[in-house]
C-alpha cells in the first residue's frame, strides 16, 4: 500500500485559494490530475492549475456558483468520471442569528449542503461502476463547538456530515469511501479580518489546546491519506483537525 494517486482524477471544490488550494496541490503531488473549481474566473485559480500542470499533471479551472443548484449540476456534468471528490467550497455568513435572512439561509444551505448532495448523487455513479472512489467532505469544528453568530453555517456542516455517514454505509460495498475532515481554526482569507482584532484573536487562540491556528496544509495531508490506498479501510468518519479545539 502507498499514498500514490497516480492515474486518478480529482475535483476539489473551492480550490482557488485557502484549504481547497492546498488539497488540490497535495492530490497533484500524489499523482492525481485535478480540476480546480471556484465561483468565478480568478487569477488565483489559474495559478493553482498552473502549479499542478508544472508537476506534470493535467489541470483545468471550472467555475460554478454552488449557491445555484443548476450551476452545481453543470459542474457535476463537466467533472463526470472523477475518481476523487472533495467537497470543500462553503459560504459562511457571520451575524446575530435573529437577523439571518431567507436569502442568506438559502445561500449557505445550497452551497454547504445541497451542492454536496447534488455532486455526490452524480459523481458516485461512475465510481460505483469502477468499484473505486473517494469522497471527502470538509466539515468544521463548529459541528461540535458552534460559533454563536454562525448558526446556519454550523448546522449546514452538521447536515452535510449526516449525508456522509449515510452514504458511507451505502457505498462501502462499491469500493467508495466517504468521510468528513473537520478543520478547526485555519488561517485563510475567510478569517483574516476577524483575527486581525487582537482581543478576538487572543480569545480564539486560548480556545485551541495546541495554542496556535492551523495552516491550510494541516488539512491537505489527511485528505491525501483518505484518498490513497492507505485510506481504503477508513469510511464514515469525521476526522477533526483542530489542535484539540473540539475537546
Ligand atoms: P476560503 O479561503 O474562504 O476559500 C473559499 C473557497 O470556496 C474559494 O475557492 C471560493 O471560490 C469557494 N467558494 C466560496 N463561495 C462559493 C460559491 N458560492 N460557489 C463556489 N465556490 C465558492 O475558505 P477556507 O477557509 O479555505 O475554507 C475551506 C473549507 O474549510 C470550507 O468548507 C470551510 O467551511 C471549512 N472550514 C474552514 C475553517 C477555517 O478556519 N478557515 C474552519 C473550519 C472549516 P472564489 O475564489 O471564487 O470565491
Amino acid at each position: 500500500m502507498d499514498f500514490n494517486l497516480n492515474g486518478k482524477r480529482a475535483l476539489v471544490t473551492g480550490s482557488s485559494r485557502g484549504i481547497g488550494s492546498a488539497i488540490a496541490l497535495e492530490l497533484a503531488r500524489g499523482g492525481a490530475d485535478v480540476i480546480v473549481h471556484c465561483s468565478r474566473p480568478s487569477k488565483k485559480a489559474d495559478n493553482i492549475a498552473q502549479q499542478i500542470q508544472d508537476m506534470g499533471r493535467k489541470s483545468e479551472v471550472i467555475t460554478a456558483d454552488l449557491t445555484n443548484p443548476e450551476s452545481t449540476i453543470e459542474l457535476a456534468e463537466k467533472a463526470m468520471g472523477a475518481d476523487i471528490l472533495v467537497l470543500n467550497a462553503s459560504v459562511q455568513i457571520r451575524k446575530p442569528w435573529q437577523e439571518i435572512t431567507v436569502a442568506e439561509y438559502i445561500m449557505q444551505t445550497n452551497c454547504n449542503y445541497l451542492s454536496s448532495l447534488l455532486l455526490m448523487q452524480r459523481l458516485s455513479r461512475p465510481m460505483q461502476e469502477k468499484k473505486w472512489g473517494r469522497i471527502v467532505a470538509i466539515g468544521s469544528v463548529q459541528e461540535l463547538k458552534p460559533h454563536p453568530q454562525m448558526l446556519v453555517y454550523s448546522s449546514s456542516k452538521c447536515a452535510q456530515t449526516g449525508l456522509i455517514k449515510s452514504l458511507a454505509a451505502q457505498l462501502a460495498k462499491d469500493g467508495i469511501t466517504v468521510n468528513t475532515v473537520a478543520p478547526g481554526v485555519i488561517y485563510t482569507d475567510r478569517n483574516i479580518e476577524a483575527l486581525s482584532d487582537p482581543v478576538y484573536a487572543r480569545q480564539v487562540t486560548e480556545s485551541i489546546p495546541v495554542g496556535f491556528y492551523g495552516q491550510k496544509e494541516d488539512i491537505a495531508g489527511t485528505v491525501r491519506l483518505l484518498c490513497s490506498d492507505f485510506g481504503r479501510y477508513i469510511t464514515g468518519q469525521n476526522i477533526f483537525i483542530d489542535g484539540g479545539k473540539s475537546l
